[in-house]
């Protein structure tokens, strides 16, 4: 780790070649937005790190085009209709609507869906939504009890604290720690009221619950479960309430809480896909506090490790069906909805904190790629799990191939608990932080949507804007500005990552941005009502071999990543008449890999434009707005897993001796059923021949797990290096039955280091319906050949030692 300051400003003044008729623009590029003051919207206040981005009330941005739409799709939806389906939403008989928090229903479910539902109400000016989510906010703020806390009195009286000290605290009952994990989302609408009311009691009721909390002794601050890897969602409401009071006590609470906090500073404390997605940006939102660099760094360096194992796949997330678990790092592997939308989040919060468009960029690549599928077209239904490569979506139990037994895939409105409220907030937020206000009274376009913005400005004009555009199916983005008078402000636009050479023009004449331009251009003049900017976005196709991810390889063009258009046959499985649940089955073939020359990938494509305007909901196989024309080759060993999930992809290049035929590729966010990582189609020396599907390797717990292939050699051993005289199993699971007579197993044996032979060890077989033993004492356990899909090892480890795995062998 390094002291000091790393971000490199690359800074360029650029000066732009106009008509000396009009006001001279001055023009910057930088990598970076720099922090500081707006005189209309609320940033950090000292000492905390300036902000470059401020958030807009909510309100203030209407959105357009399919964004636009997705909002009225919502409303209709499931999201906007939860009070017909879910009972977590009944006023009458909930916890959170009750004076004194008493009822049931009192945890997360209520909370994930206002978050979003009342930030829908004010964005659609839709009465019915903002009159019912009203209604439940002012229950809340009214359920404060003098002392401070609010909302479900079951959540005050919490959980028992492992080591806890036994004295009742006043307000708990002996022994229990409150769960404040709870009103950590409720905090959300009600930062939303105040932003659309200005109710200043809100203020004072968010003042005192946190002034509560002070008084809480350090043992009972969030010291286990969910409350304590997401506490970072209490920083940045306390930050919030900072910003707007100036009480320098909250500072204390929150060095208090950032303490108290799971430690994401020296590692990743839990796997879980939603604790990592919301969590791992703890540090960095710290890091305004601290102004010590390395806290930012140390955000960056998870967000690198999980993707560096898990996300080696194209949708901008990582594999993690509950947990991330070592082994499972294919394309297959799917991601919980509510993975999605707090990622995406995170990446929102992360653009305001750093300025920095990488997060931005990342945010594009979930909303555009991975978000759109987790729902059926019409946002009427919602299913668990989303993957990159996902053939069918049908309503059986997929363990352990996925973590979760049970129906994960299938589309439903009225399962999947979390998800099904949680989603509510990930189209309404991103509408809301598409435009910012910036440092010297400007604005920013962070994400371009078809949109309107209304605010402040330079000496407080309120000026309109109207984006209008297709982005990101199209690479024009245009800006009209409606002022009453002509104001001086700086407008801020964002190039991505991907674009090598945008174009910017300011009433037709054109701007040089200089060579290679990255990160944000920002355009101050006096601006007046007519006038009009465009920028241009020229989209390239790209290729990403995923090296890491068995050579597979995934299309992009511009911030969208192109999946294979798989027909789909949908049939009605579950739900009610009104509020029907979906399966999804192919009706195409989807055994494709690409031929791609990687070197030149435009060459190996064609696009297609879909002809007329841009359907209102583009997310939805026919009407897909962009396609690329692309040839592969079948793989016939390539085939469905007898519990219907996709075979996992082999290491490539593949050889298929199939004919190349033409398939089409559309963006993946259209593409409910989808290949999205490709093995690649090779004829060389390094072609390969798809072979049998290795197993799966379960076990019972590892310090350390290397996926099977690479168990069997000099590669990395696997171990149970941290565990001491206990009793572990490991098992080679089959998803096809097979002939099994003998196991062989090569066990780690150190000199100095933690493993030790086993004290004993056996064999077990499934016979379907139950595990047989085989006692082993030797390296070699024979026995006369069963059909089985599972084998395990099962092993007593020596009292003082761990034990490892050096190679294992089933044979016939
Ligand atoms: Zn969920």
């Amino acid at each position: 780790m390094h002291n000091g300051p790393m971000r490199l400003f690359v800074t360029a003044l650029v000066l732009a070649s106009v008509l000396a008729a009009q006001p001279q623009p001055l023009v910057r590029v930088t990598a970076i937005l720099d922090g500081g003051a707006n005189a209309y919207y609320t940033g950090n206040r000292a000492p905390l790190l300036p902000s470059p981005l401020m958030k807009l009330p909510v309100g203030s941005v209407r959105a357009q085009g399919w964004l636009g739409h997705q909002l009225e799709l919502m409303r209709e939806g499931f999201t906007g209709r939860l009070t017909e389906i879910s009972s977590f939403c009944n006023f009458d008989n909930n916890a959170w609507s009750h004076p004194k928090g008493e009822g049931p229903n009192g945890w997360e479910e209520l909370p994930y869906w206002l978050k979003g539902f009342y930030n829908l109400g004010v964005q659609l000016k839709d009465e019915r939504i903002r009159k019912e989510a009203q209604r439940w906010l002012d229950a809340v703020v009214a359920s404060q009890r003098p002392d401070g806390w609010f909302g479900g009195r079951g959540n005050l009286e919490g959980g028992r604290a492992p080591g806890a000290s036994s004295n009742a605290w006043p307000g708990t009952l002996a022994g229990m720690v409150p769960d404040l994990w709870p009103n950590m989302v409720m905090l959300y609408p009600i930062r939303s009221l105040y932003e659309v009311t200005g109710d200043q009691r809100i203020l004072t009721f968010m003042s005192k619950y946190y002034r509560w909390q002070t008084k809480l002794p350090l043992d009972r601050l969030h010291p286990f479960s969910w409350q304590n890897f997401r506490a970072g969602d209490d920083l940045d409401s306390i930050y919030w309430l900072y910003n707007r009071t100036g009480e320098s006590w909250l500072l204390d609470l929150a060095r208090a809480k950032h303490e108290r906090t799971a430690d994401w500073v020296a590692s990743v404390p839990t796997w879980h896909v939603v604790n990592i997605a919301q969590c791992f940006r703890e540090p960095a939102q710290y890091y305004q506090q601290t102004r010590d660099i390395r806290y930012l760094h140390v955000t960056e360096r998870a967000y690198e490790a999980i993707r560096g194992i898990y996300g080696q796949v194209p949708g901008g997330m990582y594999g993690a069906d509950e947990n991330a678990r070592p082994g499972f790092t294919g394309p297959r592997q799917g991601t919980e909805t509510c993975g999605f939308v707090e990622m995406l989040y995170s990446d929102e919060m992360l653009t305001a904190i750093t300025g920095d468009p990488k997060w931005a960029d990342r945010a594009e690549e979930i909303a555009f790629n991975s978000l759109p599928c987790t729902m059926t077209p019409d946002l009427k239904g919602l299913h668990y799990l989303t993957a990159p490569n996902q053939i069918q979506l049908d309503r059986t139990d997929k363990s352990p191939l996925v973590q979760n037994g049970g129906d994960m895939f299938s589309y439903n409105p009225h399962q999947y608990r979390c998800c099904q409220h949680n989603v509510a907030f990930a189209w309404p937020y991103y509408a809301e932080r598409s435009w910012m206000a910036t440092p010297g009274n400007g604005l920013a376009a962070v994400f371009y949507v078809a949109s309107e913005v209304s605010a402040k400005v330079g000496d407080g004009t309120a000026v309109r804007i109207t984006q209008t555009t297709d982005y990101p199916f199209d690479e024009t983005v245009d800006f009209a500005i409606s002022a009453p008078k002509p104001v001086r402000f700086p407008l801020t636009l964002r190039i991505p990552a991907w674009c090598q050479q945008p174009r910017l023009s300011v009433n037709g004449q054109p701007i040089s941005l200089g060579k290679a331009p990255h990160g944000w251009v920002i355009v101050e003049r006096e601006w007046a009502g007519g006038d009009k900017v465009r920028l241009e976005l020229p989209m390239r196709i790209a290729a990403t071999v995923w090296a890491r991810n068995r050579g597979t390889v995934s299309v992009n063009r511009g911030p969208l990543t192109y999946s294979l258009r798989i027909g789909e046959r949908w049939e009605k499985k579950g739900g009610t008449d009104q509020w029907p649940g979906f399966e999804v089955y192919p009706a195409t073939p989807w055994n494709y890999g690409l031929i791609v020359d990687t070197k030149d990938p435009a060459a190996s494509f064609e696009v297609v434009r879909k002809k007329g305007p841009l359907a209102s909901q583009p997310f939805a196989l026919d009407a897909a707005p962009i396609a690329l024309r692309a040839r592969g080759k079948r793989i016939p060993p390539w085939t469905q897993e007898p519990n219907g999930m996709v075979g996992e992809v082999q290491p490539g290049p593949v050889r298929s001796s199939e004919p190349a035929d033409e398939i089409t590729l559309i963006p993946m966010g259209s593409a409910r059923l989808r290949i999205s990582a490709f093995p690649q189609i090779g004829e060389g020396a390094d072609a390969r021949d798809w072979g049998p599907a290795p197993p799966l390797v379960l076990a019972s717990t590892a310090s350390h797990y290397e996926p099977l292939e690479e168990l069997n050699g000099s590669a990395p051993r696997f171990t149970w290096s941290d565990k001491r005289g206990t009793s572990e199993w490991i098992e080679y699971y089959y998803a096809r039955p097979r002939r099994v007579g003998a196991v062989e197993v090569r066990w780690a044996d150190d000199a100095k280091g933690p493993c030790r032979l086993p004290a004993s060890w056996e064999v077990l077989y499934w016979d379907g319906g139950r595990w047989h033993p085989v006692p082993g004492n030797a390296g070699r356990v024979r026995f006369g050949p069963v059909e089985t899909t599972r084998i395990r090892v099962k092993v007593e480890m020596q009292e003082r030692f761990g034990a490892g795995i050096v190679e294992m062998r089933v044979t016939e």
